[in-house]
């Protein structure tokens, strides 16, 4: 067996006492010929690995460069530097993986700008900054599955390939196995997707909703946690062509119910980063601090990041209707002076992200929870309120992020349904499997999504969410 290895994590918090170990990983740092900090990636915190001189080879010694994969075992003893509280003094060091310190691509030396370690994503787990980013990430995918289970939800996996352009939330990037050249036709010269690998056009899901609605009305509380597809040409801090998303599907929910659990949820999975992270989060808040620091005063964040969490979940968040929205903008001295970019034209406008920004980071400084908008701006599915102009939808709006969340009361009534595809367009026969929960025993049902990457932006306190997924892809760059 070669792995007998104790993570470094672990390690430090034993009492060195003598303990015989073995820990594998990756150079950080070899200083005086001596003193090796070693990662796995476990913690930021490096093991010191001390190579007594005279111990060991120097052509040994000259193979342990920045970021060499090691396997070393010794004794762990209290430390006599500072800085640590203990040392592993080394008995034996075997050089797993050479490494060219000269070609490694991140020097450290030479402070790598995050711009930069997007080009050498494949590297850049390696750097503290993105290891704590992509702990808190899986601490977080992990809460997500604990808060449902333990609420007796049901994980349902959505497909991704899907033959329902109908949902209408965004661009779709097509799936096809159909040839450039020679495409087949049909004789009006439209493609003929009869001879495409489904027998019809079929596209990457940009929600997996409409079949959670299906599940929903069998099993009452479901959700699905998969990733999502829009082809849209927005190149935003906020925007990914491939993320992931949390969409939870309830039946016997109002739209008070779904805003319920929404917060309920979002400070759960907060809590439980805070519970099980503090040293990354400590050290993302801290990198925070040093960032803004280059930015003038006025742009700089009033809270820390860990003030912002736990101010996020000390209170609740602020819910108000988009009538009310409309009115405190339209009011807003902001608006007066013509500060924003977008003026307010009145009731029935579309929010934009400025506007959104506004409400939470002027006017209320927490997050905020935007609901019954006008019918015409939003989804079809979502449930026509009594005054023939507003859906029951919701959006949660967080500061530093703007929308996080989207969601709705959907519409159970068949006839509604039905009237207000035809109005929108929405090909009702395609849709007949959808319709059917509606003929079979409708009832009242809720759901919303979260974009989970907007999540991690929003904890980690990172300010573009190419640097909260691993491999970001985004219009013109699919690389790694
Ligand atoms: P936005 O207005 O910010 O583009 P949206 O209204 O298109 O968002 P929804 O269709 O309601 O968003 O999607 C639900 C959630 O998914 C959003 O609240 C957001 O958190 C996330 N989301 C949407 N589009 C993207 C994207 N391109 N990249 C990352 N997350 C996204
Ligand atoms: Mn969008």
């Amino acid at each position: 067996m070669f792995n007998k290895r104790v993570k470094i994590k672990e390690l430090l918090t034993w009492e060195p006492a003598q303990q015989e170990v073995t820990v594998m990983g990756w150079v950080r740092s070899f200083r005086n010929n001596q003193f090796i900090a070693l990662n796995d990636g476990s913690t930021n915190n490096n093991i010191q690995v001390v190579a007594e001189l005279g111990r060991f080879d120097d052509a040994l010694l000259k193979r342990i460069s920045t970021s060499a994969s090691l396997r070393v075992s010794g004794i762990i003893a209290p430390s006599l530097g500072k800085g640590q509280k203990m040392d592993l003094m080394a008995h034996t060091i075997e050089v797993l993986g050479d490494s060219d310190a000269e070609k490694y691509p991140i020097q450290l030396r030479n402070r790598p700008t995050l711009e930069y370690l997007r080009e050498v994503a494949h590297m850049r787990f390696r750097t503290n900054t993105f290891a704590s980013v992509f702990r808190v990430r899986h601490a977080l995918a992990f809460a997500v599955h604990q808060f449902f289970n333990e609420k007796g939800f049901l994980y349902i996996h959505t497909p991704i390939i899907t033959a329902s352009d109908a949902e209408g939330a965004g661009e779709m990037f097509r799936v096809t196995t159909l040839p450039f050249d020679n495409t087949p036709r049909n004789e009006d010269g439209t493609v003929n997707f009869k001879e495409d690998f489904f027998e019809r056009a079929t596209n990457l899901t940009v929600s997996g909703q409409l079949e959670g609605e299906l599940a929903a009305t069998a099993f009452g509380d479901i959700y699905t946690f998969g990733p999502t597809f829009r082809a849209e040409n927005s190149n935003t801090a906020r925007h990914l062509a491939e993320f992931w998303m949390i969409e939870p599907e309830m039946a016997f929910y109002d739209l008070e119910d779904n805003m319920n659990l929404a917060e309920a949820f979002i400070k759960y999975i907060i809590q439980y980063v805070m519970d099980h992270n503090s040293e990354d989060i400590d050290f993302l808040a801290q990198r925070l601090l040093e960032e803004e620091k280059q930015l003038p005063q006025d742009k700089r964040s009033e809270m820390g990041l860990k003030e912002k969490l736990e101010f996020v979940l000390k209170n609740d968040f602020q819910r108000l209707t988009y009538t009310e929205a409309i009115e405190i903008l339209q009011n807003s001295n902001y608006n007066k002076k013509k500060k924003f970019q977008f003026p307010i034209t009145g009731w029935g406008m579309d929010l934009q992200s400025e506007h959104e920004r506004y409400l939470v980071e002027k006017e209320f400084k927490k997050p905020v929870i935007l609901y019954n908008y006008p019918r015409e701006i939003k989804a079809f599915y979502m449930r026509q309120n009594e005054d023939g102009k507003t859906v029951a939808a919701m959006d949660i709006l967080a500061p530093g992020i703007g929308e996080i969340v989207g969601g709705s009361q959907r519409e159970e009534r068949l006839d509604k349904l039905e009237q207000r595809m035809k109005e929108m367009q929405v090909p009702v026969d395609e849709l007949w499997w959808y319709l059917d929960t509606r003929r079979f025993g409708t009832v009242p049902h809720a759901g919303f999504g979260l974009g989970f990457e907007r999540m991690v932006q929003f904890v980690t306190g990172m300010g573009n969410i190419r640097d909260v997924i691993a491999f970001p892809r985004t219009p013109g760059s699919a690389e790694f």
